[in-house]
């Protein structure tokens, strides 16, 4: 066996054949392995001639076909598979080499992983890898953890494969160490979301309240992706919206079960949130909105609940209405984001990862499912200042935001009134009507703590813990 390829890759399902072929495409030698050998030869079949692979059905095999030190992609099902995996090779390996894991595993996991394999002497570089099926093949945006030599080792090679911002950046940085890859991809699919809760929204609201088709919206959010929410997933909102089933001649949303599915980082990235106190609302939101729609049952149940009788709306009060949507969805997308960037910040200082704020929005411009034109500004605004306590204190997003505020309140009081939900929109706006607020109801809320709990309070004019004997000798 020959030890020339420069990188391999085991699990050659959709996301690590096509990042297999990325890497063959840019002239890397690859070698190939999988737990079935089919697939192995099924690749090498359909797209051998795309560049150079080295399929191998043995772990020896594979390992052996590996330059030194050896790099060796790890793109599994995420949890037991990956370590199941990670057993097979790592007594394969040496001092020196590196396993990435550009699966979706849980970072605490990688944190795991990396500090075991670290005691080995091998690299182990969890790396968020986002992008899909379609972005794996031609570029994906990249996140990868682990060790600076590993970084140095494997980052020329992934910027090579990694997608380019319009600027010709590529999408890849060191984001820091062991789990701080996999920390950041969790929050880019959790920005992914509330990103995709909020369409969501706009699209019932347009639907449901200004009395718009799925064709009508179609062109709305094409209109929309021309402007500052220039975006994939408007994009592809619109391809969605306006695609019609076969079979029925019905818009195609009408003929699907409208029950979400998901499949867990969301769900991590509002568990990690509540463990770190940062509030995550409009991802919450998003979270529990999917939750919602799969309880087909409390649905049915529901059914007969009295709700408002729907007013119509006249042309050009829809169109009005619509405008009005945009800057309400505008709003509540630079809140997510503020949430979700306000998540990495925290995690970055609770695990001493040191994570730059403005490389990460900068990496997340192409490849990935939350690439958009907005992505630039947060980069600049990171860039302008990297220690920025929220997105919200940057000028440019407060001018923004505030400029909106009317018509998203306008949209609520709709939705409102209307009896369309809305929780998304309704989550950032409280959000940011709670930052902005003088006094919070929380003064009340110690009040009652140290009236139960005697759990104390501090005061507004002096410094120490107080408590106060409530109605006596409680
Ligand atoms: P997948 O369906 O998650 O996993 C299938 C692959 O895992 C197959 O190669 C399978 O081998 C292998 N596998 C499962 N259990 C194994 C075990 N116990 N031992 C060895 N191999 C095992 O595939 P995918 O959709 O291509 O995703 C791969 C990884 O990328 C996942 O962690 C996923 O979360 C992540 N990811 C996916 C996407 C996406 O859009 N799909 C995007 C980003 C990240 P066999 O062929 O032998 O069954």
């Amino acid at each position: 066996m020959s030890t020339s390829a420069q990188i391999g890759v085991t699990g050659l399902a959709v996301m690590g054949r096509n990042l297999a072929r990325n890497f063959a495409r840019n002239g890397y030698t690859v070698a190939l392995h999988n737990r079935t050998a089919s697939r192995t030869h099924d690749l090498v079949a359909k797209f051998g001639g795309e560049g150079d692979f080295v399929p191998t059905e043995t772990a020896e095999e594979f390992v052996a076909a590996l330059e030194r030190p050896r790099r060796l992609v790890i793109m599994v099902k995420a949890g037991d598979p990956t370590d199941a995996v990670i057993e097979e090779f790592a007594p394969l390996l040496e001092p020196g080499d590196m396993i990435v894991d550009g699966g979706n595993a849980h970072f605490a996991d990688t944190r795991r992983r990396e500090r075991a394999l670290r005691e080995r002497g091998i690299h182990f570089v969890g790396t968020g890898v986002s992008g899909g099926e379609e972005g794996a093949l031609n570029g994906p945006s990249i996140m990868p953890g682990g060790s600076e030599e590993s970084y140095a080792a494997l980052g020329p090679m992934l910027e090579k494969i990694s997608a380019k911002a319009k600027d010709g950046a590529p999408c890849v940085t060191h984001v820091g160490p062991d789990g701080a890859g996999h920390f950041v991809k969790m929050v880019h699919n959790g920005i992914e979301y509330a990103d995709m809760q909020l369409i969501g929204e706009a699209y019932q609201l347009l639907r449901d309240v200004a009395g718009y088709s799925p064709a009508q919206i179609a062109g709305i959010f094409r209109k929309w992706n021309t402007g500052r929410l220039d975006s994939y997933l408007i994009e592809i909102t619109a391809e969605v919206l306006s695609h019609v089933d076969a079979a029925t001649g019905k818009p195609f949303v009408d003929v699907v079960v409208d029950e979400a599915g998901q499949k867990g980082t969301g769900r991590w990235t509002v568990q990690i949130a509540l463990d770190l106190g940062v509030p995550v609302s409009g991802i919450a939101e998003a979270v529990f909105a999917r939750s919602l729609s799969g309880h087909a049952d409390l649905r049915a149940a529901s059914k007969d609940l009295a709700g408002p009788t729907p007013t119509a709306l006249s042309e050009p009060e829809a169109a009005a209405f619509a405008d009005r949507v945009e800057q309400a969805l505008y709003a509540s997308k630079i809140v997510s984001y503020t949430q979700g960037f306000h998540e990495i910040a925290a995690g970055s200082e609770a695990y001493g990862w040191d994570i730059d704020l403005g490389a990460v929005a900068s990496i997340w411009r192409g490849g990935c499912i939350i690439r958009a034109a907005f992505l630039d500004r947060i980069t600049a605004a990171y860039d302008a200042r990297p220690d920025l306590p929220s997105l919200l204190a940057d000028k440019t997003f407060a001018g923004e935001i505030g400029a909106a505020q009317d018509d998203w309140r306008a949209v609520l009081v709709a939705a409102t009134v209307e009896g369309v939900p809305a929780p998304g929109f309704a989550a950032a706006l409280a959000y940011y009507d709670a930052l902005r607020a003088d006094r919070l109801p929380a003064a009340l809320t110690q009040g009652q703590r140290d009236f139960f709990g005697a759990h104390t309070y501090r005061r507004t004019d002096r410094d120490g813990a107080f408590h106060t004997l409530w109605g006596g000798d409680r």
